[in-house]
């Protein structure tokens, strides 16, 4: 437990797990408890899932720690959200969701205040608070999985735009007429830097003539994960396709960087694993198109908490709200 009494619960809504943490006034993580996502898509057995883990996780806190208290819940969602009115406008992980008001119908069935973040905000706060952002004023956070996130940290605050979607550094444009995105333009961030978007690039490069040790995977089961273990490996391909991801991904810093000047730009996400061949080419690639003086300073590094970041970063929600 930490130096206060204060914990907080971090909710991390998930297309297949819905994790919640129970988290220490330090950010430790105490207990998590991991239930699967109610599969029938009904928001009200969401809400009785996350309920179920929030008394198991209260008990555990008063059997454990007597006299410690829960200040609150903080739920990370992915998707369009309405933070003001706290609803789920829609999420790719919750396909038939149209503007639930979760937050609202968890304060029906709980004593404790709610609230709500997108899932790339809170890993922002998260490492913010206490991973490769700590100490840090100003911070961006990308984070790289089968899509693009992002989440920015100014004077220590998270800056959610005018109307809560700040943050979209995945859709950025960083090539002309490029790649179509999900998002409807063309040559976004995602659809360049993202684990998807590398796979589908090299299945086309893997059309030409290229040697590559990939040729042994059925392209329909080609996965991100598979192009950096042959990278590992020594595959040159393999290699050079995530080097390229890392191109794009500078291409991005660059701009991000000239705009913001912050103290560090942090990747994280689960693509970030690759980050020893993505990383590298993304700092040459950006010094060589942002302003000098701003380079020098930034630092440009990996991301520490890997896949507790949004949890952690929810229950901070929850305790400095
Ligand atoms: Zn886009």
């Amino acid at each position: 437990m930490g130096k206060d009494t204060r914990s907080a619960i971090g909710v991390d809504i998930g297309g297949t797990n819905v994790p919640a943490s129970l988290v220490d006034s330090d950010g430790k993580i105490i207990k998590t408890i991991n239930k699967k996502t109610p599969g029938d898509s009904k928001p009200e057995a969401l809400i009785d899932t996350i309920k179920d883990s929030i008394d198991q996780l209260n008990e555990k806190l008063k059997k454990e720690f007597p006299g410690s208290r829960i200040s609150g819940i903080g739920i990370g969602a992915p998707g369009a959200l309405d933070l003001e009115k706290g609803t789920i406008i829609t999420s790719p992980n919750l396909k038939n969701w149209k503007n639930v008001p979760i937050v609202d119908m968890l304060k029906a069935v709980s004593r404790f205040p709610i609230y709500m973040d997108n899932d790339a905000n809170l890993a922002a706060i998260g490492e913010h608070w206490i991973g490769a952002g700590k100490g840090f004023n100003n911070i961006i956070m990308i984070t790289l999985g089968t899509g693009v996130g992002g989440g920015i940290i100014i004077n220590g605050h998270i800056y959610r735009g005018s109307h809560g979607t700040a943050g979209e550094l995945g859709h950025i444009t960083i090539v002309e007429d490029g790649e179509k995105c999900g998002c409807g333009n063309k040559g976004c961030l995602e659809a360049y830097a993202s684990a998807n978007y590398t796979v589908k690039r090299a299945i086309k490069g893997l059309k030409g003539k290229v040697r590559s040790t990939l040729r042994d995977i059925n392209p329909k089961d080609l996965s991100a994960k598979d192009i950096f273990i042959h990278a590992k490996n020594g595959d040159k391909f393999s290699t050079h396709t995530l080097n390229e991801s890392g191109r794009y991904l500078g291409i991005g810093i660059a701009t991000l960087a000239n705009i913001f000047d912050p103290d560090a730009i942090i990747i994280g996400g689960g693509f970030a694993e690759a980050g020893e061949f993505i990383i590298p080419s993304a700092i040459s690639e950006a010094k060589v198109r942002s302003f000098k003086t701003i380079m020098e300073k930034l630092v440009i590094c990996k991301a520490k908490l890997g896949n507790d970041a949004g949890i952690i970063g929810a229950a901070r929600l929850a305790l400095i709200e």
